[in-house]
């Protein structure tokens, strides 16, 4: 390399550190990078972790990149904003339980949401006569999508933590009482476009906006709100992309445009899996209670000692855990991995058959059962675990329900008909635990347990398999 060159290369070098543009560019081209990456690793259990390592370096870049912006002039309110974020984000991961894990998110969507929206009322507050027709129209559409998401999601959070009714709130002419919202509101946004000096517009679709999103979600059920926060996780992406465009910041609008849509293809995955529409989950009411009976839903349940249960795993070749909501709720998942090893020990080979919408968060068996560190080669997808139940000694139903109802495949009457099951029932035998009575989400009697193949084994799914352990241990 001759002195010239190496003379450049100094120079861009020197330039490059010492402009806050080229930091700024070249962090974001970094975090864009990291974040395409990290949602590729969420897409499978083995890289799970290592995206969401991935996707947090590149919040990390993004941050720390935005620090060199050169508009900002003062750092005291973005340091105290910084300490204030990190408190309330160490507080959530420190706190929050695992099974509480659905109305956190919620909430953390309200934040996105109500700073996007923000960010957009101050730009109009202070250039809304200077921005041009495509500027004005982003915003419009960040502050909207940004309103309705921050109530949609403080809805679903109450919903969740069950500070407000689960049920869905229905009332005659609702639907077109939404529809009168919706047109009222994108009617103010359209004439704010048309003549920026007109704030009470601007200000007035604001208003609707918070009001829609509280309309939206009230008539939902809280067992559909993760679909609905999957949706409302989309709204916000997109506002924040939108925010981008008014901003003229590159990082928003790929960040937000990759949450949109990813969250727009989980909402349809959910609803798949559950043989549902959207329409259906957002204006089906699905939340309140069935009580329908369900065909072959009659005869007597068989219960199960445990002694006889931990004679039928020791002695098995082969034995699937499907676990449910049930685990989650019990925090059985060290409980079943222990179990698990007893039997490994004595020689049975285990598998774990995971329904995509077993629990009530989308991949929720696979954190509890990570967190417990099963390893991923034991856990099976539903097309992958199903041909394999005729040859299983023992199908072990932890506190899962809708997601191995038989008439979901046997009964076109049924409201979940359609829905793709774990096929227990064609095992050898099933037992299943759970605590009594009590039904599954869809509020649907379940004919699996009245099957002369199902044993119940009653109790509390974490003390029961930690006393089936137990047992097995000592057959
Ligand atoms: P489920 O149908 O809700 O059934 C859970 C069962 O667990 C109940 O029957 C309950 O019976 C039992 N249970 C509760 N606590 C227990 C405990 N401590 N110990 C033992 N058993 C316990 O659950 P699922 O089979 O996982 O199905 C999930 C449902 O949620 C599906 O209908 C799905 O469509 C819906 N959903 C899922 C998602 C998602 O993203 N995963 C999103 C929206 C909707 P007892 O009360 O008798 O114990």
């Amino acid at each position: 390399m001759d002195a010239s060159t190496t003379q450049s290369a100094t120079q861009a070098v020197q330039q490059l550190v010492q402009s806050p543009n080229y930091i700024l560019e070249f962090t974001y081209l970094l975090a864009s990078i990291l974040f395409i990456f990290g949602l590729k690793g969420l897409s499978h259990p083995d890289s799970a972790r290592r995206g969401m390592f991935l996707a947090e370096a590149g919040m990390a870049a993004a941050i720390i990149g935005t620090l060199f912006h050169p508009d900002i002039h003062f750092y005291g309110w973005i340091v105290a904003g910084l300490i204030l974020g990190s408190l309330v984000g160490v507080a959530f991961a420190v706190w929050v339980p695992m099974t509480a894990m659905p109305q956190r998110t919620a909430l953390s969507h309200a934040f996105g949401a109500i700073a996007a929206s923000l960010v957009g009322i101050a730009e109009f507050l202070m250039h809304s006569s200077t921005l041009s027709l495509f500027t004005r129209s982003a915003l419009g559409l960040e502050v909207m999508l940004g309103t309705l998401t921050t109530t949609g999601s403080l809805i679903a959070c109450g919903k969740l933590q069950g500070t407000i009714r689960g049920t869905p709130v229905q009332f005659k002419g609702q639907q077109i009482l939404n529809l009168l919202i919706f047109f009222a509101m994108t009617g103010c946004f359209a004439y704010s476009l048309y003549d920026p000096s007109a704030t009470y517009y601007f200000y007035g679709m604001v208003a609707l906006g918070f009001l829609f999103g509280v309309m939206l979600v009230i008539p939902i059920g809280s067992a559909d709100m993760p679909v609905v926060m999957s949706l409302l996780n989309s709204y916000a992406g997109l506002s924040s992309a939108a925010t981008g465009f008014v901003l003229g910041n590159n990082i928003l609008i790929i960040a937000g445009t990759l949450d949109g849509f990813s969250g727009f293809i989980l909402s349809i995955l959910m609803c798949k899996a559950m043989n549902r529409s959207i329409t259906n989950v957002l204006f089906g009411g699905f939340g309140a209670v069935h009580h329908a009976a369900g065909a072959g839903a009659t005869g007597e349940m068989h219960e199960i000692s445990l002694d006889d249960a931990a004679v039928r795993l020791a002695y098995a070749s082969k034995v699937v855990f499907v676990p449910g909501y049930g685990l989650a709720t019990a925090q059985a998942q060290h409980a079943v991995r222990d179990l698990a090893n007893a039997l490994e020990e004595r020689g049975v080979t285990v598998k774990y058959g995971i329904h995509p919408v077993a629990g009530r968060m989308p991949g929720h068996m696979n954190v509890l059962l990570a967190e417990a560190n099963v390893p991923y080669g034991e856990l099976y997808e539903m097309d992958q675990i199903n041909p394999e139940f005729p040859s299983t000694d023992v199908a072990m139903v932890v506190g899962a329900n809708d997601v191995v109802n038989p008439d979901a495949r046997d009964n076109p009457n049924s409201p979940i008909a359609g829905m793709p099951i774990l096929e227990v029932d064609k095992a050898k035998s099933v037992i299943v635990l759970k605590r009594g009575q009590g039904r599954g989400f869809s509020g649907l009697e379940n004919p699996l347990f009245f099957k002369p193949v199902t044993s119940m084994l009653y109790g509390d799914a974490k003390a029961s398999l930690a006393r089936l352990a137990q047992e097995v241990k000592n057959v």
